[in-house]
């Protein structure tokens, strides 16, 4: 191993505050709401379009999405009901990572996201150039890379993966002998790592959300409401995925709290799924695991401020003006597909349900 190669191990892909926006949710009374939504009903017709709306966005666009004959899930999901539904026009309001793979599977159909600024910790943190430098110093590993990154950084993987299905494939290459190189989330690949044992080169990107829940303060808030259990997304750090009854992807948290009979949920991931939790579990208390308090460290406080940049004004806007369009070079989509579609073949072969399974 090269000196220039432990170089490119060890840095530190954290973002410096200066590049983490402030969390702006979006506030219209009631007028506002009602004009917006009914401006965005009649471009949706117009326009032959269709929304599709990640967990963490606003609760006012996942109702809309309802209500429309649209869709709310997590990423890969959402994709793939983009590739299924007849509308030519797919509005996906999330991240920007979620319109290009929307994009990359479904290159004839126009894709708008409500503001292209909306981006995401792990996909800023792992900047193509340096990634395609890191894997060519390590061409004895596969690429294995979470579905939180660029189109670019997809086209240079073997395999794209999702928080639900990371650990039967890092088995499956396992049990073939591969070596993995493993992007962009550390705590993702350390939890993958941990429960397979898998020969894995971590790249340091990490999750600002996910990241600033506190292990110790979880467990002080455990001991006020014994009678919680405990959802964890696998994005946050070892100190608090050990504290979980369920460490899982979005859908599988939100399927726990349906299914767990317990009165109440500390829940370790962006407060924007208690919207759909609240919906599958009416009358369960939801509890938002520590993140220090919003007079300590914390920058996010449990919400993403990239999801946070969806709202209903933009999303009128971009369906009235065709702004925010996604473009990815039909170069890239060749390439980035291939990784994308080897996971929904190795799921399918296994029977597995991607569908509602995976993660952003
Ligand atoms: S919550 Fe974290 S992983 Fe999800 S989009 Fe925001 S920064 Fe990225």
């Amino acid at each position: 191993m090269t000196s220039a190669t432990q170089t490119i191990e060890l840095k530190d892909w954290r973002l410096s505050p200066e590049q983490i926006p402030p969390t702006v949710e979006p506030q219209f009374d009631a007028d506002e709401r009602d004009t917006l939504r009914e401006r965005i009903k009649q471009q949706l017709k117009a326009q032959d379009a269709v929304m599709v709306a990640h967990y963490y966005t606003d609760p006012d666009l996942q109702q809309l999405a309802d209500e429309t004959g649209g869709h709310v899930s997590d990423s890969l999901d959402m994709a793939r009901f983009g590739h299924d539904a007849s509308e030519q026009t797919l509005v996906v309001c999330g991240v920007r990572f979620m319109g290009e793979t929307a994009k990359i599977l479904n290159p004839e159909k126009r894709v708008l996201m409500p503001d292209l600024e909306a981006n995401c910790s792990l996909d800023i943190g792992c900047p193509p150039d340096e990634f395609a430098a890191f894997c060519d110093a390590h061409p004895d590993r596969t690429v294995v890379v979470y579905a939180n990154t660029s189109a670019a950084v997809k086209a240079r993987a073997d395999w794209m993966v999702t928080s639900g299905s990371a650990i039967d494939v890092v088995r499956h290459l396992q049990a073939r002998g591969e070596k993995i190189i493993w992007a962009p989330d550390k705590y993702l690949g350390e939890y993958v790592q941990k429960e397979t044992g898998a020969d894995m080169l971590l790249w340091q990107g990490s999750c600002v959300v996910h990241e600033e829940f506190k292990g110790i303060e979880l467990a002080d808030l455990k001991r006020q409401h014994p009678e919680a259990r405990v959802l964890v997304h696998p994005e946050s750090p070892a100190s608090v995925v050990e504290q979980a009854d369920v460490v899982g992807s979005t859908s599988a948290l939100i399927k726990a709290v349906h299914e767990i009979d317990a009165p109440e949920f500390i829940v370790a991931t962006d407060r924007g799924i208690f919207h759909r939790m609240q919906q599958a579990a009416p009358g369960k208390r939801l509890i938002e695991a520590p993140t220090a308090g919003k007079s300590a460290t914390c920058k996010s406080c449990a919400h993403c401020p990239w999801m946070a940049m969806n709202s209903l004004d933009k999303l009128a806007h971009v369906l009235e003006t065709g702004a925010g369009e996604i473009y990815v070079t039909p170069d890239i989509i060749e390439r980035a597909r291939r990784p994308i579609e080897r996971l929904l073949e190795f799921t399918a072969a296994r029977n597995q349900q991607v569908l509602g399974n995976n993660d952003a």
